[in-house]
């Protein structure tokens, strides 16, 4: 009698067909014999990656078809980069990050106010992936009239809100989050007016809606009262009151010598169960505006600095008491070469200190970090200095940001995860921007792919298309 199960004999053939008619599979890229390298599994194989759509559809030791196939023998293929501090968010800036192998580039830390329409200006015509915070500097600065720009010039950085303005600061941000914005974004040393209950509360927001907080704290340095450990303080005591998570930004540049002070109190934080991270870029200035609040108090003191050590970014001039003072009054970007190459090298050899640029380059101008953080860890610290192994500076570039905002689907070259993939040559890989020439692209990043499209070839940026889209919270 015919059985009505197949029989063993049966199944191989089948096995034999399915498996010839998956190898026959053409995908629409593939990248080939490439250094496969993703921080959160511990590969680190030669592989070939089948993309079909946006997808990252297989990872193969044997060889696949693609309707594009990528020779990527020699380089390494890894997650593109995810960068959570970029003010740079239009399309002279995507570039810059792109050629430094960012596919996504996200705007935390000021945040943005309203967020529905910031999104839709940029959905459909970005080169990466984007996304931004619900501001607390933004919305303060509508609520109070301030008359500044990025950050703020007048109302909200020198007069007290009142509890109406407070009221309503709380509810722009709770209509921002509303709008799934990625979090909540604070710079209280740009509103130091901004009291300590004031920052509770909207930390406690922050929890409520298991939202992380992303912050600028109150003040830099070694100086008491004001001092950043009292700064960093404030933050890991609002986390615990409240249960939110916590994320501060450039700890180097609020740090300076006492880099390793802060970075042993976050980790005794964590340790303890608070949900507390950091970031650091890989360079030994800051930047920000010479007429914003950072520069009302005796910041000489706070940053161990003076005028000689700040950089006009304009024209490229060091300031005098006579050049800051007129420069002061007209406003604008100045470089603060203030942070210590030791600051900068413990943040970059540290696993688990985020990287990420906080830059924005405007018109060709600016600091370096918006167009070579990303080449400049892995070519100068990694390869040059070996400060850090080439998978730990991976691995702060990709699965830690990833993770920090819940990103299941980027960060990691993984079968079903998004097509966001960086392949570079570990052996030339570099930045070229300078604090005198910023606007430089990184070089030994071939390939960059967002959501499965192809936004670096050959080391160009593929012109017309615009595959990024915008990063919202779940
Ligand atoms: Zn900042």
């Amino acid at each position: 009698m015919r059985s009505a199960f197949i029989s063993v004999h049966q199944r191989l053939i089948l096995l034999f067909f399915l498996t010839a008619a998956l190898s026959a599979q053409t995908y629409d890229i593939v990248l080939s014999n490439g250094r496969v390298m993703d921080p959160e599994s511990g590969l680190d194989a030669i592989r070939n990656v089948g993309i079909q759509g946006h997808t990252i559809a297989a990872i193969s030791g044997r060889p696949l078809q693609g309707r594009t196939t990528i020779d990527a023998q020699g380089l390494v293929v890894a997650p593109g980069f995810i960068d959570l501090h970029s003010h740079g968010q239009d399309d002279e800036n995507y570039r810059y990050k792109a050629r430094d192998g960012v596919t996504t580039a996200l705007e935390l830390e000021v945040g943005v106010s309203p967020v529905a329409p910031w999104y839709a200006a940029r959905e459909g015509k970005a080169l990466i992936n984007f996304g931004a915070t619900a501001g607390h500097i933004p919305a303060r600065m509508f609520v109070m009239h301030d008359t500044g720009g990025l950050l703020p010039h007048d109302e909200a950085a020198h007069r007290v809100a009142t509890s109406a303005e407070q009221r309503e600061t709380e509810d722009l941000i709770r209509k921002g989050l509303d709008e799934k914005a990625l979090g909540i974004g604070l710079g209280i040393a740009y509103v130091p007016t901004t009291t300590h209950p004031e920052i509770l509360n909207m930390i406690r927001i922050a929890a409520d809606r298991k939202a992380t907080a992303f912050v600028h704290m109150r003040s830099p340095g070694a100086i008491e009262p004001g001092s950043v450990t009292e700064s960093l303080q404030e933050m890991i005591a609002d986390a615990a009151i409240t249960g939110a998570s916590i994320h501060v930004v450039h700890i180097t540049s609020m740090a300076n010598g006492q880099t390793g002070l802060m970075l042993e109190m976050i980790a005794g934080a964590r340790k303890h169960g608070i949900d507390i991270t950091t970031e650091a870029y890989p360079y030994t200035a800051g930047e920000t505006r010479l007429d914003s609040a950072v520069f009302d108090g005796n910041w000489q003191q706070q940053l161990g600095i003076t005028y000689k050590d700040l950089q006009w970014v304009a024209t490229g001039e060091r300031l005098t008491a006579e050049t800051f003072a007129k420069y002061r009054k007209d406003g604008g970007f100045v470089i603060l070469h203030s942070i210590p190459e030791e600051a900068a090298r413990q943040a970059m050899a540290n696993p688990d200190v985020i990287v990420a640029s906080d830059g924005m380059i405007y018109n060709g101008t600016g600091h370096p970090r918006g167009a070579g953080t990303y080449a400049r860890v892995l070519g100068h610290y990694a390869r040059d200095e070996k400060a850090l192994t080439l998978m730990t500076a991976l691995r702060k570039m990709t699965i830690l940001p990833a993770n920090r905002l819940h990103l299941q689907q980027k960060g990691r070259i993984k079968i079903g995860a998004d097509a966001d993939i960086t392949v570079f040559d570990p052996a030339r890989v570099i930045d070229k921007a300078t604090f005198e020439k910023p606007n430089q692209y990184s070089e030994g990043i071939p390939f960059v792919l967002v959501n499965g499209t192809l936004v670096v070839r050959d080391g160009k940026i593929v012109e017309g298309i615009k595959p990024g889209v915008g990063i919202k919270a779940r």
